[in-house]
């Protein structure tokens, strides 16, 4: 065709599946050497379900009690880990009280009061460092299982816990070894989950080197820190929490289908077609448009 090579890759990275918001995203990419990938909702299909629902002996609280609360606190975020509570919640037919004074710290969870009590769902280590043993055994046994473990909070106190397992997404491994060829490493997995489901998830796709626990900034800081050694990475995510990550890599793409709207304008391009290989097929592309225009 007549049209300049750039723009043509754009055409064609449409044609992939991604959505491009300028020539430059193209060359840029062809420039990554380092590529991080999140895990909720990039490595995984980020659609998780609630597999266990442990109530804390005391609490006066019984499964559905507790699944209710943590559904009625949740159910003004858009996190997966939210949606899969909410979800739970619905399909046993339970009645979701009002929540108030909703706010959300990405990474980390959400707090609102309920019947005029402030409930906290989310990250065992963030929203509870120094939490009892008994709770810390359930949280690990759980982790150990490969279940990203969600804590309960009633007033500050821990009354339960929840287990939530995400399906890694069909095409992961293979996307891993697709962007493992092209970079000559294995990419990186920054997560804000904890260390053991993290691990339990990379070893499956052939993904070594793992960073968990991260808050939105640690990610950015993980990207600053390879940057500065002058590498170029790439950062593929979802979340409202990749945003800074996605706004500080040298290329960022977010993962649009059930990606959050701040991802969605931050990353430099989206994945239209909620497919993760997309992602090594459009790298693979920009060098070959790179090469063109050489
Ligand atoms: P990832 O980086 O893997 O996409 P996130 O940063 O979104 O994960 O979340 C990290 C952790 O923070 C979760 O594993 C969970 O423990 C906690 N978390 C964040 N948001 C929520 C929420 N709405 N409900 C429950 N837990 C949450
Ligand atoms: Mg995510």
């Amino acid at each position: 065709s007549t049209m300049p090579p750039l723009l043509s890759a754009i055409a064609n990275a449409g044609r992939h599946g991604v959505l491009a918001k300028s020539a430059v995203v193209m060359e840029r990419l062809s420039q990554i050497d380092t590529v991080a990938l999140d895990k909720t909702g990039t490595l995984t299909e980020g659609t998780p379900c609630v597999t266990d629902i442990r109530p804390r002996p005391g609490s006066g609280l019984d499964e559905h009690e507790l699944l209710a609360l943590a559904a009625a606190a949740e159910h003004p975020s858009e996190h997966p880990l939210a949606r899969a509570v909410v979800q739970a919640a619905r399909e046993r037919g339970l009645t979701l009280a009002e929540a108030a004074d909703f706010t959300s710290a990405p990474g980390a969870g959400v707090t609102a009061t309920i019947g005029g009590r402030t409930i906290q769902v989310g990250s065992p280590s963030r929203l509870a460092p120094t939490i009892s043993m008994n709770v810390t055994g359930v949280v690990q046994a759980l982790e150990d299982e490969g279940r990203t473990a969600v804590l309960v909070l009633r007033d500050g106190a821990p009354v339960g816990a929840l287990g939530i397992a995400d399906r890694l997404r069909p095409d992961a491994k293979a996307t891993v070894a697709a962007l493992t060829e092209l970079t000559g490493q294995p990419p990186v997995l920054l997560t804000g989950d904890n260390e053991r489901a993290a691990r339990h998830l990379a070893a499956e796709v052939g993904i070594s080197e793992v960073r968990a626990g991260l808050l939105p900034q640690d990610k950015v800081t993980a990207v600053q820190a390879w940057e500065a050694l002058g590498r170029r990475v790439l950062v593929v995510g979802d979340g409202v929490n990749d945003a800074p990550a996605l706004a500080a890599a040298h290329t960022g793409i977010a993962m649009g289908k059930a990606g959050s709207d701040l991802a969605l304008e931050t990353a430099d391009a989206v994945v239209v077609r909620d497919e993760l290989a997309t992602v090594p097929a459009i790298v693979a592309l920009s060098r070959k448009a790179r090469r063109l225009v050489a």
